[in-house]
């Protein structure tokens, strides 16, 4: 019965892909544009480092794609989410509330910046912070003093709230907006995975004051290791360009700095391989969509597990495909993962949850009880767009 479950969920996933390949990586990238080209003009003009015309260029597509007034690029979706903290204000002692189902970058960001990570719960339907649990919990252990939020138990300022749309499902960010004006809180989005990804039409990182992207080697389309800042406060985009840069005040010659830049910039030579990758983007986000569907519905036949799919009010970009098991299978998550990965399909659990981390146990948090369910039910499988494309 248990073996029965494993080789069900092995030929639905085996039914999606491409026959006759040894290896079916979770996701990896594809270079089949003109990124020879591009970064061979860099090589051949010498303009590989930080500034060069590929650097604007993607800023400006960038922020064409998502609608974001301004768009600046940055050396990884790491730093890029620690300068939107900075930006708004995230200082020693802050607290910042987000998910603790979600990748490691997101606290590491927050502790950068000198602030403390605050464990909110998720929703089973959008993988997402949980906006119901959240305002009934906002209530509880704050007072509003002064136009911020102060947690009544530690005494620190809750400053920012980080919505990261996993996998690239958007979270429901009506509620979550209500409540952060509610509340005086800021919503500095990470959107490192869902590039390609909206809310009720509008591009995910658009809806809060700021957000972070990243085109690190796994996700939708690469710059080899790079990030990106958007927001639509146009004087908050170019303080990110500033201090994302050394802070030099612009001049012919002198080198002068007024602020403490930090250096982040993306390298021409990255911005190359950006610019060739958002041409192919709309191809590489229509491929995903049409995998996930063959997922969808060969998983129709497995009734133990279910496969995720957007939330009604959004469309993912699928970044990674998602399996849910059932409550009685979670048992079979390890022996799933030991099964799919030695026959060369790979695929990998959620990310342990952030308050579990050794260096993170000791922060606040809610009652994790869905978090908790996600955390032992997730499995990723084979995303790449061009397992769609090779059929
Ligand atoms: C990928 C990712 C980041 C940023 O990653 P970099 O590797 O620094 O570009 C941040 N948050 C989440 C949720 C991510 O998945």
């Amino acid at each position: 019965m248990k073996n029965n479950v494993i080789e069900k969920v092995v030929s639905a996933i085996l039914s999606a892909l491409p026959e006759g390949k040894k290896f079916y990586s979770l996701h990896e990238p594809s270079f089949e544009g003109n990124e020879w080209k591009y970064v061979k003009e860099c090589l051949d003009t010498g303009w590989v480092s930080s500034v060069g015309k590929f650097v604007d260029e993607f800023e400006k597509k960038l922020a064409e794609f998502t609608g974001a007034k301004i768009a600046v690029a940055a050396v990884n979706g790491t730093s890029a989410l620690q300068i939107c903290l900075k930006l708004i204000g995230v200082s020693n002692g802050d607290e910042v509330l987000t998910s603790a189902l979600t990748f490691v970058a997101t606290s590491n960001a927050i502790s950068y910046c000198g602030g403390i990570p605050h464990f909110v719960d998720s929703d089973f339907s959008t993988l997402g912070i949980c906006t119901k649990k959240l305002r009934g919990y906002l209530k509880d252990i704050t007072e509003i003093k002064n136009n911020e939020c102060i947690n009544k138990i530690t005494g620190n300022r809750i400053k920012a709230i980080v919505p990261m749309h996993v996998f690239g499902h958007p979270v429901d960010m009506d509620p979550l907006i209500e409540i952060a004006d509610e509340f005086h809180i800021v919503v500095v989005e990470d959107a490192a995975e869902s590039l390609g990804s909206y809310y009720k039409g509008r591009h995910t990182g658009t809806i809060g004051k700021i957000a972070a992207l990243s085109f690190n080697g796994n996700k939708t389309i690469t710059t080899g290791g790079g990030g990106a800042i958007i927001t639509n406060d146009i004087e908050l985009g170019k303080l990110a360009k500033h201090l994302t840069t050394t802070a030099k005040v612009a001049h012919k010659w002198e080198y002068f700095h007024d602020m403490c830049g930090y250096n982040f910039r993306l390298p021409n030579i990255c911005a190359a391989l950006g610019c060739a990758q958002l041409e192919q983007l709309p191809a590489f986000l229509d491929n995903k969509r049409k995998l996930a569907e063959k997922y969808r519905k060969a998983f129709e036949g497995v009734p133990e597990v279910s496969f995720f799919t957007e939330p009604s009010y959004g469309k993912s970009n699928y970044w990674l495909n998602t399996i849910v098991l059932k409550e009685d299978f979670i048992s079979l998550r390890d022996e799933l993962l030991e099964k799919t990965n030695s026959m060369g399909i790979q695929t990998r659990p959620a990310w342990c949850l952030n308050s579990s981390l050794p260096m993170y146990q000791n922060c606040p948090k809610m009652i994790l009880s869905t978090a908790e369910i996600l955390e032992k039910s997730l499995i990723n499988i084979p995303s790449s767009q061009n397992l769609f494309q090779k059929l």
